[in-house]
């Protein structure tokens, strides 16, 4: 019989009880693998009471017992990390190598997360005039809503969440509905690390229970991660009811190869970062720029035959490269979006559709897909795929590369690859664009930097981790103090100055 899972709210698996459930899927064969329930607007509700109360508590634990309890989960996930990454791989279809980089990831910003006592500290001046001493300090929101997409089931999670609560607040994260499981697990390992029931919750569910936490007076802020036509819409909707949100979206991530670039390098990366987790990343190169013609030519004939020999395979199959996507509708889609490629008139130099696997008729798979001769009017250009498909698009000039780029409406990451200091040096000073590889294929900040994107890959003034996520999950407070000897008889009416 197919399970069904629960939520995970004030330190216990909680079942849900709205009567509406959705499907869990095995990407690799199509079968169902779980039973998820979604939450109604009335569990969201019992579930930030739950996390409120619980944050009044935390908000007030003293900042190194709330280090420590981030330092006992380190070390729980370290321990654990095979069984998290086989969760995950198992809903999400990605390989073993690859969750285990996203865990590491996440266990990255943990570990950052742990030096809040040094993070959070304030600002002090002694003495500002008149005896007063003027300082200001960083307190939790409260309950903060996390919501997270289905490619970084554990990542992301812990990107916000870890942050969220070492800052003092509790979090309630909505995971995507296609990996619910390695969520659940985060949530049960931060309560035996320690963290007080209600602190860390996972809810599930869809559009209702997210516009419940978007409207709910006692969620202060929203941190969310996926796609830009779902992230516009929280952003606009949890600013209408006085959220602070920051909303980390869709990409279209360029890589320029210079004609001096080392080209085994270049096509190196560009297979890594182009089909590497089925290119289901918001980081993956989807676009190769080489620039010139004979760059191009010598860039698409070392790449074809890497691509044509990528091999397929369910998550524990150690030796596949590219993994099924997530859904039968994604595989719909790519395959469809590969179409429309040909009929604008790509030229399609490896064709993934139709791709079957002995034994995984079923799997959402999808083969590596080379298009060479894009231009910026195409379809498959203009639109995230987010599938194993890389276009090679050649400008004749280094400057119409950069203007290519900086017109496009996502602006993610890029990348450029150059052995020229000074091409190096100018391409980051132009382009538009939130995080820039210098022969790094993919960019993604350590936890200890912030990361974000430009143009409609970000919605919201704050970036994710590093010393940005403490402003993002604090308010500022700003004290003015002396005592009795520092004040002076009699009445000012005057504006005060420190005169
Ligand atoms: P998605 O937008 O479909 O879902 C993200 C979250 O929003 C999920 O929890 C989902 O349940 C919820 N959601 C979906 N539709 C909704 C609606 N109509 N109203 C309210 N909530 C809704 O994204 P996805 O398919 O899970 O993830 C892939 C997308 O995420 C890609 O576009 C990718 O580029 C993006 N992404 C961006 C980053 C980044 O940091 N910029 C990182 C990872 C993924």
């Amino acid at each position: 019989m197919t399970e069904t899972l629960k939520h995970f709210i004030g330190g216990r698996p909680v079942a849900g009880d709205s009567g509406r459930f959705g499907d869990v899927f095995n990407p690799a064969t199509g079968e169902v693998s779980a039973k998820l329930p979604y939450a109604s607007t009335e569990e969201i509700d019992r579930a930030v009471a739950t996390a409120k109360a619980a944050s009044e508590k935390w908000g007030a634990t003293a900042v190194p017992k709330r280090a420590a309890v981030i330092f006992k989960m380190r070390e729980l996930m370290v321990a654990r990390r095979d069984e998290l990454a086989e969760a995950l791989c198992k809903e999400h279809g990605k390989t073993k190598p690859d969750a285990l980089g996203e865990i590491q990831r996440g266990l990255d910003v943990i570990e950052f997360a742990a030096g809040i006592p040094h993070l959070i500290k304030g600002e002090f001046n002694s003495n500002i005039g008149g005896g007063i001493d003027l300082y200001s300090i960083r307190e939790p929101l409260g309950v903060v809503g996390g919501i997270t997409p289905f490619n970084f089931p554990v990542m992301i999670p812990l990107w916000m969440g870890a942050m969220a609560i070492a800052c003092g607040n509790a979090y309630l994260n909505k995971p995507s509905e296609r990996c619910p499981s390695a969520p659940n697990m985060l949530a049960e390992m931060w309560l035996e690390a320690g963290l007080p029931e209600g602190v860390w919750n996972t809810i599930h569910g869809d559009k209702e229970a997210v516009d419940a936490l978007l409207h709910h007076p006692d969620v202060p802020a929203i941190s969310f991660v996926g796609s830009t036509h779902v992230g516009e819409y929280i952003y606009n909707e949890g600013c209408r009811h006085n959220k602070r949100v920051q909303a980390f979206c869709g990409a279209k991530n360029h890589m320029v190869i210079m004609p001096d670039a080392d080209m085994d390098q270049a096509v190196d990366a560009l297979v890594g970062a182009g089909y590497g987790s089925a290119g289901e990343r918001c980081m993956a190169i989807s676009v190769a720029v080489p620039v010139g013609e004979e760059t191009s030519k010598r860039l698409v004939e070392k790449l074809t035959p890497k691509v044509q020999g990528l091999t397929l395979g369910p998550w524990n199959d150690e030796s596949a490269d590219i993994n099924p996507l997530i859904t039968r509708q994604a595989k719909e889609r790519v395959e469809s979006l590969i179409q429309r490629g040909v009929d604008e008139g790509a030229d399609l130099k490896v064709d993934g559709r139709g791709a079957t696997l002995q034994g995984y008729e079923n799997g959402y798979f999808v083969g590596g897909t080379l298009f060479d001769q894009v231009k910026t009017d195409m379809e498959i250009y203009k639109t995230e795929i987010f599938g194993p498909v890389l276009s090679v698009m050649a400008p004749s000039s280094y400057d119409e590369a950069v203007d290519m780029i900086n017109a496009h409406e996502y602006g993610n990451g890029v990348a450029i690859f150059t052995r020229d200091g000074d091409a190096a040096r100018n391409f980051t000073d132009r382009v538009d664009v939130g995080m820039i590889g210098v022969n790094v294929p993919i960019p993604v900040p350590m936890a200890f930097h912030n990361f974000g994107g430009a143009k409609r890959s970000k919605f919201g003034d704050t970036q994710m981790h590093g010393p940005e996520s403490i402003r993002f999950f604090t308010k500022m407070k700003t004290i003015s103090s002396r005592w009795p000897s520092g004040i002076k008889d009699g009445y000012q009416l005057a504006f005060p100055t420190n005169d």
